[in-house]
């Protein structure tokens, strides 16, 4: 095990210490770490507040920039569908993590590989359906709107 995944173990040891879950994750860049974070939800209302999104939105704020792309996620537990989907939208393009979601099921925190297999299921099959409500009314058409401002 490298320093930086040590790094991100000991943050989430730390954060079991302080009654939270035990999730931490930093990214690295040109050998350092520009950012990290630890599982939230123990100290705030907020269900994105998991470790990789904690240090997402730091390394964003901090540099202010969207793009990640130049950065390795080390992350102590396999992320969850929201955290890589998270990891999409910045460019991550390396991530590495040293517990499994089948570790995370072990100690009683489900929740992510229950959200994994269920968009493995056909989107109608999901325990949370979305349900399409198509417009209308075409003279307020977001997407529209979006198309004739961006790509002309
Ligand atoms: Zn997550």
């Amino acid at each position: 095990m490298d320093q930086f995944m040590e790094h991100t173990i000991k943050l989430a040891a730390n954060n079991v210490k302080e009654g939270g879950q035990p999730f931490g994750a930093a990214l690295i860049k040109d050998g350092e770490v520009i950012a990290e974070g630890v599982n939230q939800l123990h100290v705030r209302h907020d269900v994105s507040g998991h470790a990789e999104m904690v240090a997402i939105r730091q390394a964003q704020k901090q540099l202010q920039t969207d793009d990640l792309s130049d950065m390795t996620m080390y992350a102590s537990g396999e992320p969850c569908p929201m955290c890589y989907a998270a990891m999409s939208y910045a460019g991550i393009q390396t991530t590495y993590y040293a517990q499994s979601a089948e570790d995370a099921v072990d100690a009683g925190l489900g929740k992510s590989k229950q959200v994994a297999l269920d968009l493995q299921k056909a989107p109608s099959e999901r325990s949370y359906p979305m349900h399409h409500m198509p417009l209308t009314d075409d003279s307020h058409n977001p997407m529209q709107m979006y198309k004739k401002r961006h790509n002309q």
